[in-house]
């Protein structure tokens, strides 16, 4: 079955097929590193993390780029404005590079605890300053980017004989520039004030980061940095571009258009945007100070496979509402799935695979969603229906055969990036422990068997009698 996504370019979803048979380059655009990961923010990361995992799934070879801005973002998200990094680094008294070290690795074990796997590449802006300039030098030679006192800016009106720009955003020039005007203290030095920032000059500034270029010294614009680190990875051209809603506009049109000005193309051919984690009707976010990190929510004792289950349980596409009730069913839903694979493992398994039909039906169903766009919504709910149709035939014999419900479970729940593998030494212990219990049962020993259930319980693991026998869910 062909996958389909849904193209900002075109506004449509379409049929999905990389450039090169088989293998899919896919680039996202990254953390600025300067602050704690938000529950909003980890949506792209745990949504791009799952298309990566199902397209692999599907059978493709993919090359997965998320680079980390470390340089170069400001406060404004154009070219006005204090370096997002600087800022926060002056706040606690630390050099930038020190924030950064710190919040990588914080960064790290968030995204980590949410069961996003690492990409295969993580580029850093800071890393890639001479390909930074060298690409600015092929702009200004293409005639699409001019130097003023240091700075040096896209030159919109040139670019737009040659390519198109604002499609993705279905901006016009006019009303491009109209914005431009009201949007960004004036910019006497921009021939018009909708071209944007390649190079600023840091010269008198009081910036920190700075590096020698043939201009000034100074610092990249933010929008370069995909551009150059993409085309480095993936090349000229390649098959998935990822990100915030936000960068709808400007990032991606300037990112965009800063290819084709440098290379003729218009480096990604399927652009993929997230809707946002909404607070209180208001986009969850660092600046508006209206965020809750995944670090609180771990502290809280949410776990990360809850929090994960949460992020996946909403169509990317959709906005949604920010609540401690969406945790805390996820959490429920995870243990009642949990529950149900160790019945699954304690049941005789007898007779015919009383859920062949119900199985077939599931991976089919899970198939047809994810194609639509990446339906986790809806692929989620196909597997919680399964559940119920697991617990029923558990219900009407202990020990119905099941077939493979436990495999797909697994193999299905970790395309969505939801780990159901267990510690194997955890899980002997807590088994053993068990077998006590059960070997007092049998002795009429109720308080040696009910201390081993007390004590169990009181450090995570939940112990329920049930027909299968004893199973137990980590709480
Ligand atoms: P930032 O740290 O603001 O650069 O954001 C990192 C990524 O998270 C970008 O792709 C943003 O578009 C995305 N993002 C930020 N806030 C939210 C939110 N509330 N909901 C969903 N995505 C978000
Ligand atoms: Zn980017």
């Amino acid at each position: 079955m062909p996958l389909k996504l849904f193209n900002t370019l075109t506004r449509e979803k379409e049929e999905f097929e990389p450039k090169e048979e088989g293998k899919v380059k896919f680039y996202s655009c990254g953390q600025t590193i300067y602050d704690d990961l938000h529950i909003g923010n980890a949506r792209p990361y745990a949504v791009w993390d799952t298309l990566r995992r199902y397209l692999e799934w599907k059978g493709f070879t993919v090359r997965h780029v998320q680079n980390i801005t470390d340089v170069g973002h400001l406060t404004d998200d154009g070219d006005q404005g204090e370096d997002k990094v600087e800022k926060r680094a002056k706040e606690l008294g630390l050099e930038p590079m020190e924030l950064v070290e710190d919040q990588i690795e914080r960064y790290f074990e968030d995204t980590q605890a949410i069961n996003v796997e690492r990409q295969d590449i993580v580029p850093r802006a800071t890393g890639h300053l001479n390909e930074m300039i060298n690409y600015i030098e092929k702009i200004i030679e293409n005639g699409y980017a001019y130097e003023r006192e240091g700075n040096v800016y896209f030159d919109i009106d040139a670019f737009v004989k040659d390519y198109p720009y604002g499609e993705m955003a279905k901006k016009d020039l006019e009303q491009l520039k109209k914005e431009a005007e009201s949007r960004v203290e004036e910019d006497s030095k921009k021939k018009n004030q909708y071209d944007f920032a390649l190079w600023l000059n840091a010269e008198g500034t009081g910036h920190l980061m700075k590096w020698e270029s043939p201009w000034s010294t100074g610092y990249p614009g933010w929008h370069l940095e995909c551009s150059v680190m993409g085309q480095k990875y993936l090349g000229d051209e390649f098959d998935i571009h990822a990100g915030g809603k936000d960068h709808i506009f400007p990032h991606h049109p300037n990112e965009r258009a800063q290819c084709f000005a440098a290379t003729g193309e218009g480096q990604a051919r399927y652009w993929l945007h997230n809707e946002f984690i909404q607070w209180e009707g208001e986009k969850m976010s660092k600046s508006k100070g209206n965020f809750v990190t995944v670090r609180d929510l771990l502290d809280e004792g949410y776990s990360g496979n809850a929090l994960r289950l949460y992020l996946v349980s909403s169509h990317y596409r959709s906005e949604t509402n920010f609540s401690r009730e969406g945790f805390e069913k996820a959490e429920k839903e995870l243990k009642k799935l949990k529950r149900t694979l160790k019945r699954v493992e304690k049941s005789g398994q007898e007779g015919e695979n009383v859920l062949e039909e119900e199985t077939e039906k599931l991976r089919k169903r899970f198939e047809e969603e994810m194609d639509d766009d990446l339906n986790t919504a809806n692929a989620k709910q196909e597997l919680m229906e399964y559940i119920n149709s697991v617990n029923a035939a558990l219900d009407q014999n202990s020990d119905a055969n099941t077939g493979e419900a436990k495999q797909v479970l697994e193999e299905l729940f970790e395309i969505l990036g939801v780990e159901l593998r267990e510690d194997k030494e955890e899980s002997e212990l807590v088994e053993t422990l068990l077998e006590l219990r059960e070997s007092a049962r049998e002795n009429e020993d109720y308080e040696t068997s009910d201390f081993i259930r007390d004590r169990l319980g009181e450090i995570g693991f939940e112990i329920e009698d049930t027909d299968e026998g004893a199973i137990w869910v980590e709480s």
